[in-house]
């Protein structure tokens, strides 16, 4: 197992994978911005290394400043949670040429999931069901574009190769404005990505979003945990998650998730990796992989009793998954609540200090949260500051919990949108299960006309 880590990110995650390494006796370095010197890890953590100014530019994404760190403290392996460095190629090859374990994917896997139509391909060969479309990147020859369009079906959607964060995409209704908005995101995806490269892809109206967290060791062996319905979102940000999907059977879960499995295999994968799926019509559609411990891990950590960060440090130490196949059952329901520290109404950032703190308890509740009394909520970084996760036997259970949890959580000195989780979680449609990824912002709207 490997001796000591650098732990290369903050917040609520840089503690889960702290807690992680303590179980595992690993040793753990913190590194933090001058913001974040009271951050909860990194008082727990065996050492901690200032690697600069607040700015996430200047330090949690300093690529020089995090190896630095890791040199002075001879570190063996870097963990990069998720955002920040994650899923950058480039830091993920430096590590390894500075002689680090980097506890992630290999470079060019990396590299070869951020390319969305390279992804796609990747993926259609290793039999993972896609969306209809262009399977590769559109030329300049209008005919061939009018007429692949035409035999997808509109509405379609124009979408960057280097998108990323709900960025670089435009939906297309009729054939009128179809070579328009080619050259319009294009022309966007060129200047925002540094590439040009754009694809198209059949529009689907109302899908949900279901992905299937997969972990896959060098030894060939490669499982899934099932999967995470994330439909519940605001501007493309997860606000809810929940595992298993509500209606997804064992069957169509065992199908999707080997496929998925299998892909790992193909690539030659390494570590925790999710597959994302639009689902609409009983049909998975492959939209990205990500290549990172995601942020809605609990809840499939709840159902199943795997430790997914404990996995990637297991990987990452050139060990074999713990589990094969037939040890992953589905027990159970989970929910999770991001809770972010911003107004429930405006959605505008609240930063500040926390003048009192009560966590929520109790049978099946987990907070996974940074947050103390008395800690400075800082204005720089995602407004995130936790996430309470609730599990039980049955869905209906695991939501009963959740609106136990969310009355008794007190966080005082800034806003927080437990209100908004409050209410969606005695909405009659979020409460039969299966709302799609408009469900949230049509509420929204609603509530602004009323
Ligand atoms: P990003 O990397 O920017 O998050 P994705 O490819 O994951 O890009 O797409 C983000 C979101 O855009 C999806 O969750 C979905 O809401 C919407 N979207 C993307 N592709 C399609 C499609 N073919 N049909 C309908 N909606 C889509």
């Amino acid at each position: 197992m490997l001796d000591k880590i650098l732990i290369a990110n903050r917040g609520e995650i840089a503690l889960r994978i702290l807690r992680a390494c303590r179980e595992l006796d690993i040793k753990t370095v913190a590194v933090h911005s001058d913001a974040d010197r009271d951050l909860k890890h990194v008082r727990l953590a065996d050492e901690s290394v200032c690697i600069g100014p607040a700015s996430s530019l200047d330090s949690y994404l300093n690529v020089p400043a995090v190896i630095s760190a890791a040199e002075v403290t001879d570190t063996v392996g870097i963990h990069p949670g998720y955002g920040f460095l994650s899923e950058n190629a480039d830091f993920a090859e430096r590590v390894m040429e500075s002689g680090f374990i980097f506890i992630g994917p290999k470079p060019e896997t990396i590299r070869m999931m951020g390319d969305k139509v390279a992804a796609i391909k990747a993926m259609k060969a290793a039999g993972v069901p896609t969306v209809p479309g262009s399977d590769g990147p559109l030329d300049d020859n209008d005919e061939r574009n009018i007429k692949l369009a035409r035999e997808i079906g509109y509405p379609i959607i124009i979408k960057a190769a280097g998108g990323g964060g709900g960025r670089g995409m435009r939906v297309v209704h009729a054939e009128a404005s179809l070579l328009n908005a080619i050259s319009l995101t294009k022309a966007e995806a060129g200047a925002a990505f540094n590439n040009d490269v754009v694809y198209m892809e059949k529009f689907l109206g109302n899908p949900r979003h279901i992905e299937i967290q997969v972990l896959s060791d060098e030894h060939g062996n490669a499982i899934h945990l099932a999967e995470r319905d994330c439909s519940m979102q605001r501007r493309h940000q997860k606000v809810i998650e929940e595992a298993p999907a509500p209606g997804i059977s064992e069957e169509m879960r065992s199908e999707i998730g080997e496929r998925c499995a299998q892909a790992c295999r193909d690539i030659g994968y390494r570590g925790a990796g999710t597959f994302e799926f639009l689902y609409e019509d009983g049909e998975f559609y492959f939209i990205e992989m990500n290549t990172r411990v995601q942020v809605e891990h609990p809840v499939t950590e709840m159902i199943t009793g795997v430790d997914i960060v404990k996995e990637q440090l297991r990987i990452a130490s050139d060990l074999e998954l713990a589990y094969k196949q037939e040890d992953i059952k589905v027990q159970g329901h989970a929910v999770e609540c991001r809770i972010n520290a911003e107004n429930p109404e405006n959605f505008m950032p609240s930063p500040g200090t926390i003048s009192a703190y009560h966590a929520p308890g109790g049978p099946g509740v987990r907070v996974d949260s940074h947050i103390y009394n008395g800690y400075k909520v800082p204005p720089y970084y995602d407004s995130m500051i936790g996430k309470l996760i609730c599990h039980g036997e049955t869905r209906d259970v695991a939501i009963a919990r959740m609106r136990g949890a969310l009355s008794e959580v007190v966080i005082e000195g800034i806003k927080t949108n437990i209100p908004l989780h409050a209410e969606l979680f005695r909405d009659a449609a979020f409460q039969a299960g299966g709302t799609n990824i408009h469900y949230l912002e049509k509420k929204l709207e609603e509530r602004q006309k009323d």
